[in-house]
């Protein structure tokens, strides 16, 4: 999981967090000052903006490099074992 770059509103300081989690409604404490910094879409913060935008980047390499994995061909095909039951073998009845 790829992490971004977030820098305090407050102090100024840089931390890391997830791009997955950096998303509209998000808030988290800053490591250092512990103010609690709120992540919203229309946020007017520079700051707050940035990081909303390389979350976003992130998020989205992450999809494309993820739905690159799924469409190729993978040898994991459902190794359907055949139910080699009793079929009618005891049907001897004269
Ligand atoms: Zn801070």
């Amino acid at each position: 999981m790829s992490s971004v770059q977030i820098q305090c509103t407050r102090c100024k300081s840089v931390f890391r967090d997830r791009a997955g989690r950096l998303q509209d409604g998000y808030s988290r404490q800053c490591p250092t000052c512990e103010v609690v910094l709120f992540f919203a879409e229309d946020s007017q913060h520079p700051f707050i903006k940035r990081a909303m935008r390389n979350a976003r980047k992130a998020r989205k390499e992450m999809r494309e490099a993820g739905a690159a994995r799924l469409a190729a061909p993978g040898p994991r095909a459902a190794q359907s074992r055949a139910f080699a039951g009793r079929t009618r073998s005891a049907g001897r009845e004269d």
